[in-house]
């Protein structure tokens, strides 16, 4: 896709969408670093479940340790891979307060040191929580960027590296988000719903799959 065209679909994102953001449901850092860990390979919907009643009782490191494995496993049991997330939370909460004050670290090394962060949910973090210009390449962003021609790659880092060089500065703060969406509910896996998409008139995938 050329600089013209990339421009043109970041620009009818933001105005259809000027302020996206996650559709996980939190309320501070530690909440939003939680629900992100809980969310891999999970659905966000799965986990503003859990975490509808997960929060109230317990949104503080101090919290969740004091609910022990078995006791946050009891809350978070409808998602996928909770035995290990729940280890994963635990030992997380055990670093924040023994290594940051109980606070979420706002720089990448600190937080891919955490159990259960990789690079995604660090971006993540870094982007929603912390506003910084970063690009989290999950599934859906790794197959649109690809698809679309916008950065491709065999690997997320190689799509992350793509898109930075990409998209233009002024669009990159949330383009994570906007990608996410469009590949969530327009720019599907299977069957994309390309006759109500916004940029369809320029998409080469398009042209090349309805002829
Ligand atoms: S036209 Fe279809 S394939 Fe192209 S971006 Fe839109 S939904 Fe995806």
């Amino acid at each position: 896709m050329d600089k013209a065209k990339i421009y043109e679909l970041f620009f009818r994102f933001q105005q259809a969408n000027p302020n996206p953001t996650t559709e996980l449901n939190y309320r501070t850092p530690f909440e939003l670093l939680i629900a992100v860990i809980l969310s891999a390979q999970t659905t966000d919907k799965g986990v503003n479940k859990a975490t509808a009643r997960l929060f109230p009782v317990a949104n503080t490191p101090m919290a969740i340790i004091k609910l022990g494995e078995e006791g946050l496993k009891e809350y978070i049991k409808t998602i996928n891979l909770f035995n290990n997330k729940a280890k994963n939370i635990l030992q997380t909460c055990r670093l924040l307060l023994e290594q940051h004050g109980g606070e979420i670290p706002n720089h990448r090394a600190a937080l891919e040191s955490l159990p259960g962060v990789g690079r995604k949910t660090a971006n993540v973090i870094l982007n929603t929580v912390f506003k910084e210009p970063i690009i989290a390449v999950d599934t859906h962003i790794f197959r649109v960027s690809n698809r679309l021609g916008l950065a491709s790659g065999k690997t997320p880092w190689q799509v992350e590296e793509g898109l930075n060089q990409a998209i233009p500065d002024k669009f990159k703060y949330h383009a994570h988000h906007w990608i996410l969406l469009h590949g969530r509910y327009t720019c599907t896996a299977r069957n994309p719903r390309c006759q109500e998409c916004l940029i369809h008139d320029f998409c080469d995938y398009y042209r090349e799959h309805s002829k």
